[in-house]
């Protein structure tokens, strides 16, 4: 009999793909093991094994596989199963989750390489156009690999154009396999077992008293044991002895020492657990918690509406114990890698080391030991604190999910696929394991609320701040009147800079918040108009006044500001609107003494970038903290007492129907990180147009206002949650090839499903990374069965790519959130 293997490959193709194996392999090979495997010419990928069976493929002849690389599947059943769903829902392929679910370390990975052959004599002229490029290229570079050649030579397909040069001897080409993932090896050390007998120790350490350096390490040994029973690693023993590695060496050569190694993980923490710390709701919160009990029991996901400070992570604790204490596994989700430093150690305090944190800043190597620790349900992982990839993660024996601050955006992801929701997903991870989750926030989202409202999720709320501290009293500040009466010094307003003073006398904190980093987003020429432009992206470059440079946001294109204007060469050039660096030079002006620091995605690169700002102001070693929405989200300070939003507009004109249910939620958690403790924190938001009604429900508190205006507005308007919407996104170099294909594709839209399909239309920003964009918008009735209406919709993207002169036009597809 003929076996087979099906396996799934870490790239956007639809389809499985079937390989030979042997007897002996087919009894060994378990779903969710890695295989290698030849695909293609000459590529050699790393693809997950999915079901071993005897029927040869049809359409190709079975390659064999190279290699079983794992001895226990890596991915178990239930994460198939969600990756299933989430290829489905999120309409992207298993193969795309499966290369973002996996730490890239464990794919093994085979990248051909292109060299220059040194030894050729190249006649250039001989050269095509492309091949020159390529050429060109390796003169200042050792090697490229296949995707960097397309850069070059802007095309997708380059395998021909490779082999060309490698047949004409211009180039050499080189297959690299390498395993990404080291483990970090300690070196220990132990006297040899030869000593364990005393008579010899004895002889030993008589023979020893001449070399008295070899004889202090040989005693250090013996005290570092006394003390503790774990192994010693080398560079402890040679701390302790003052000998040198020589010395510890020289022993070891002579086999009185015994070398050896045992795998650590690089992140380990000696957090002591205080979980016999009692710590005592207050009746909100243990109403709270009942509440959320009785929606488990029903088997509801529960939805915990908690006004900022109402203390809904201590609620949370208590779900964490009673989970650990049926023996499960807890999932803590944090829209923001800028929140885990406080709540480790929050979560700490009470669970010690059972706390892990997985996420992006965490280098490959650290990821999969988290990997690997939840795998084996290790203690170290009982808890896993996360960014929105922890969801990946090999639970096992998932009781829990928490999703902290489930209203926010960044829980979306949007490039690559599988573009989903860390939320939503959540939902769906957690019924797979037959998992309590709680979502949590001070300002739920529309969607979330909803649910609630139906009964589709339980509700739970939290009305008061913890301790009795008052909701922040928030007032608008018009700078319309303001800047018209020439009352304004830069950007603050008199008033804003009054509440600054008095809250830096009474030696308190201030939080100012601008939705803009850099130091001014426009750079305009006063004599002809002209505005420096990305060559790349159709947006204005920002001005970054410390590096003195212009940058694009979007796709990092950066350039020298220019002494004057590239289109008229005048010299008068003049910075419109204001990022974070401008309040923070401009605070440094009004406030020479005062420390006044920053916190957006410029000054938060490094891996400990966040925690460095974070404690420095919890430290109280800067008085002013400036940040785009970096600072709006669930931090807890306790010096606070003033924020000041410097401007609201431009959130709430955003281009999307989202845009005031963010700017509410934005406002509220901004304005939640005043007054935390015992004194009344104070919320000053400076606008144009303080009678919109968003501001006036910000300031009022009124989520149930801005609920029912937001859903009403929503169900006329037909947007979610009323519809399901599904957005496809074209982009392509070619601006005109991109307007036919939209146009098809819109078309054989509207046959097939309908009205429902708004577009093609160009988004805020219609082009970036050279490519244009043009949006679809299709709009699925509540009723309307979603699978089908997807089905129909890949059926028209197959006929779609069939047609030839669209090939290189790229679909891009969003679900639910657009
Ligand atoms: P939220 O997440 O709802 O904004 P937090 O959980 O951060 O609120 O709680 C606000 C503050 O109140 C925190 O400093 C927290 O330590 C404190 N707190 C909340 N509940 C308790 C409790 N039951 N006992 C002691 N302190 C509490
Ligand atoms: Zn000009
Ligand atoms: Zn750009």
């Amino acid at each position: 009999m003929e076996y087979f293997l099906d396996v799934v490959l870490p790239i956007p193709l639809e389809r499985l793909f079937t390989y030979k194996i042997t007897q002996e392999e087919a009894d060994f090979l378990q779903p969710g093991m890695r295989v290698a495997v030849p695909f293609g010419k000459s590529k050699i990928y790393t693809a997950l094994a999915y079901q071993v069976h005897s029927n040869a493929p049809m359409a190709y002849e079975a390659k064999e596989i190279y290699q079983i690389l794992d001895e226990q599947p890596l991915v178990n059943a239930i994460q198939l199963k969600h990756w299933q769903w989430m290829a489905q829902y999120y309409m992207c392929t298993l193969g795309e989750v499966v290369r973002s679910a996996l730490p890239s370390a464990f794919l093994l990975e085979s990248e051909t390489l292109v060299m220059p052959n040194k030894d050729a004599q190249v006649d250039e002229m001989q050269l095509g156009d492309d091949e020159f490029l390529v050429y060109e290229a390796l003169q200042h570079q050792s090697a490229l690999k296949i995707f960097e050649v397309s850069d070059i030579v802007d095309k997708k397909n380059v395998l021909k154009l490779i082999n060309g040069l490698v047949h004409k001897g211009v180039v050499l080409q080189k297959e690299e396999l390498y395993e990404q993932y080291k483990p970090k090896l300690v070196r220990y050390v132990k006297l040899s077992e030869t000593y364990d007998d005393e008579a010899r120790l004895e002889q030993l350490l008589n023979e020893l008293t001449r070399a008295t350096k070899q004889s202090q390490v040989v005693l250090s040994l013996f005290q570092i044991q006394a003390k503790t029973k774990k192994p010693i690693p080398i560079a402890d023993l040679e701390k302790e002895s003052g000998g040198s590695r020589a010395v510890i060496k020289a022993l070891i050569d002579k086999e009185v020492l015994e070398e050896y190694h045992i795998q650590t993980d690089r992140v380990n923490f000696d957090g002591q657990s205080e979980e016999s710390q009692h710590m005592l709701l207050n009746e909100h919160q243990a109403k709270a918690l009942e509440t959320i009990q009785t929606g488990f029991s029903e088997g509801k996901p529960v939805l915990l509406h908690g006004v900022t400070s109402s203390g809904k992570t201590e609620v949370y604790v208590k779900l964490i114990q009673e989970c650990l204490e049926e023996g499960k596994q807890a999932l803590y989700l944090l829209p923001e890698i800028a929140l885990t430093s406080q709540l480790i150690s929050r979560l700490r305090h009470y669970f010690g080391h059972k706390v892990s944190v997985y996420h992006s800043k965490y280098s490959i190597h650290e990821r999969v030991e988290v990997w690997n620790n939840v795998m084996a349900n290790a203690e170290k992982a009982q808890i896993v604190i996360g960014a929105r990839s922890s969801l990946f993660l090999p639970f096992s024996n998932l009781g829990l999910v928490v999703v902290d601050e489930e209203h926010e955006s960044s829980f979306k992801q949007f490039d690559p696929a599988p573009r989903y929701h860390a939320r939503d997903a959540a939902v769906v991870l957690a019924s797979l394991h037959g998992a309590h989750i709680v979502l949590g926030s001070a300002t739920p989202s529309i969607e979330s609320m909803d649910n609630a409202k139906k009964g589709k999720y339980g509700y739970a709320s939290i009305q008061y701040r913890y301790g009795n501290v008052l909701m922040p009293d928030i007032s608008l500040v018009d700078i319309k009147e303001a800047t018209r009466k020439k009352r304004m010094k830069g950007h603050f307003s008199e008033v804003l800079l009054r509440a600054i003073s008095e809250t830096l006398e009474e030696g308190e904190q201030v939080i100012l918040f601008q939705n803009r980093r850099g130091f001014a987003p426009v750079v305009e020429c006063t004599t002809c108009g002209h505005v420096a432009q990305c060559p790349n992206c159709d947006v204005s470059l920002t001005y970054h006044q410390r590096r003195n440079q212009l940058r694009c946001h979007y796709c990092g294109y950066h350039m020298a500001l220019q002494q004057a204007c590239l289109a008229c060469g005048s010299g008068t050039l003049d910075k419109k609107g204001f990022g974070t660096e401008q309040i923070q030079e401009e605070l440094n002006h009004l406030f020479p003494d005062v420390a006044v620091g920053r916190m957006d995605l410029d000054t938060t690169r490094g891996k400990y970038a966040y925690e460095k700002i974070i404690s420095a102001f919890e430290n109280q070693e800067m008085d002013i903290l400036v940040g785009t929405q970096m600072v709006t989200k669930g931090l807890d300070f306790r010096n606070v007492s003033l924020v000041g939003i410097m401007n609201a507009d431009s959130m709430l004109n955003f281009p999307d129907y989202r845009a005031h249910e963010r700017s509410f939620q934005m406002l509220t958690q901004v304005a939640g990180r005043a007054g935390r403790t015992q004194k009344r924190g104070k919320v000053l938001i400076q606008t144009y147009n303080p009678y919109h009604q968003i501001l006036q429900q910000v300031t009022t508190n009124d989520y149930k206002k801005m609920f029912s205006e937001q859903y009403y507005e929503r169900e006329q308007f037909k947007y979610p949650p009323l519809v399901r919407i599904v957005k496809i996104t074209l982009k392509d170099r070619d601006f005109n090839k991109l307007n036919e294909a939209a146009s098809w594709l819109a078309g054989s839209l509207r046959n097939v499903l309908g009205q429902d399909i708004l577009g093609p239309e160009y988004p805020p920003v219609a082009r970036i990374r050279r490519d244009y964009l043009k949006n679809i918008l299709i709009k699925i009735p509540r009723q309307q069965s979603l699978v089908q209406t997807k089905n129909s919709i890949k059926r028209i993207e197959k006929s779609f790519n069939a047609i030839s002169k669209y090939k290189s036009v790229r679909l891009v597809y969003n679900v639910d959130h657009i």
